[in-house]
């Protein structure tokens, strides 16, 4: 089986372009990755800037983060470092912290190799291979991420063509594309995120297969798909992202139970990116709320008496996709359950409620609905009403809510069937 994933060395180029006018701003040079090769280079081990912080300044856009390949092994790297810690079970690396920053160091490894685990299909489960610089290369992804920056040079060296595919916006995968999505199904994830955020076009043979890709997630481990929804959702392209996964059968791969036409969540995604952007708190649990609404809705008013607390039949169902950890899944809940004390108004509970520390939450979620659903519009209304108005005016507009009826009083005498039912359900 491994044979069949070996890819044709021959077809490699021996020597890597590199590239001296790439024009690479000051972006790229960070101060703390710096400081980490500068310490490899005097101990006599190569050192890298590579991935996504040479990709982004190649194109603009501030790298969000470093990494750093070197061809030192990573106990010899976590030596160096006093505050580096090895990390990561399948593809460990060295976390090395420099003050607030974090660097993420990986030794050169290679994909093809005895020492490579596939599962039946493919699927790496292992690759724990080290390699030379070329072979680490040819491991990545797409060729957007397979660049190398060496800052002692400053040059960039390109063994895949990956400086000439970003010049043109393109994201295509080193070697045979079927292959390196049944190496990593996650994969096509990571596409449309690069696609997102930096307007590249993903590759036409890499969107045939989002829909087998799709079948396939089941097989990655839940919370690795909860970091890569995070990744997904939370850094201001979530739209552009939810468009792109809801056009193939990815969105209902990872929440089964959402509807991907859903205006809610397209609107909850547009609110999160308009957050980002202004600078405001975002939470996951907040889209994870969003994401599983009609499911909780669809379980609370359902009688199947398995579900007694529908709330946490929606969040168990939804783990075995992407598992979401339980504070966000508690936050989801919070926001689930305000709603319906958002419909009531309690008169009596009303002033708790506004102090509920997940009432604004609860709110941002009722407005978010009442600008798909109008039947949600003037209770929505009332409560920015309720929220600007003093305490008079408050007075005045828990008086205009229409009066809850008056439940009855119970008789002295046996109580009789109908009155026993109505006091169950509260519809009194
Ligand atoms: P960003 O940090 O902006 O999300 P990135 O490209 O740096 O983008 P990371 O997840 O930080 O993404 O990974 C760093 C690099 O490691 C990638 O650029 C790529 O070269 C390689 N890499 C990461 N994940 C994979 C993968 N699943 N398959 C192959 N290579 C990968
Ligand atoms: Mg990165």
């Amino acid at each position: 089986m491994l044979n069949f994933f070996r890819r044709n060395k021959k077809t490699q180029p021996p020597t890597p372009k590199r590239i001296q006018d790439h024009g690479l701003g000051p972006k790229v040079r960070d101060a703390s990755a710096l400081k980490v090769i500068e310490t490899l280079n005097a101990h006599g081990y190569q050192g890298y800037l590579v991935g996504g912080c040479v990709r982004d300044a190649l194109c603009g856009v501030k790298p969000k983060d470093f990494d750093v390949a070197t061809d030192a092994p990573l106990e010899a790297v976590s030596k160096l470092f006093r505050r580096s810690r090895i990390v990561g079970r399948r593809f460990p690396i060295v976390h090395v912290r420099f003050g607030r920053d974090l660097i993420e160091v990986s030794t050169f490894r290679q994909s093809i190799s005895d020492k490579v685990v596939h599962d039946e299909r493919g699927m790496i489960l292992r690759d724990n291979a080290f390699g030379t610089l070329q072979e680490d290369a040819f491991r990545r992804d797409f060729t957007t991420n397979a660049l190398y920056y060496d800052p002692t040079t400053n040059e960039i060296i390109d063994f895949v063509g990956g400086v000439k595919d970003i010049k043109a916006k393109k994201l295509r995968f080193i070697g045979d594309t079927k292959t390196r999505l049944a190496e990593d199904p996650v994969r096509v994830l990571r596409a449309m995120r690069f696609s997102a955020k930096l307007g590249f076009e993903i590759a036409p043979d890499i969107l045939a297969q989002a829909s087998s890709t799709a079948k396939r997630m089941e097989a990655i481990p839940p919370a690795r798909l909860f970091d890569e929804f995070l990744k997904l959702f939370l850094n201001g392209y979530a739209e552009t992202v939810w468009r792109a996964m809801r056009k193939t059968p990815l969105a209902t791969a990872l929440f089964p139970c959402c509807d991907p036409h859903s205006a809610l969540v397209l609107a909850a995604m547009r609110n999160t990116d308009e957050r980002i952007r202004g600078g405001s708190s975002v939470t996951p649990g907040f889209l994870v709320a969003v994401l599983l609404w009609e499911d909780f809705k669809a379980r609370s008013t359902s009688t199947d008496v398995e579900d007694d607390d529908p709330a946490f039949a929606t969040l168990k169902n939804q783990q075995s996709y992407v598992a979401v950890p339980r504070r966000f899944g508690t936050f989801a809940r919070e926001v689930w359950l305000i709603q319906e004390r958002l419909h009531k108004r309690n008169v009596r509970s009303i002033d708790r409620l506004v102090n509920h520390k997940r009432f604004r939450a609860g709110y941002d979620f009722l407005c978010l609905q009442a600008e798909s659903d109008e039947q949600v519009r003037p209770l929505a209304q009332w409560w920015t009403a309720f929220q600007e108005a003093n305490e008079i005016e408050r007075r005045t507009l828990i008086d205009q809510l229409p009066k809850a009826p008056r439940k009855r009083r119970r008789s002295k005498g046996k109580r009789t069937n109908s009155v026993a039912a109505t006091e169950e359900t509260g519809n009194s």
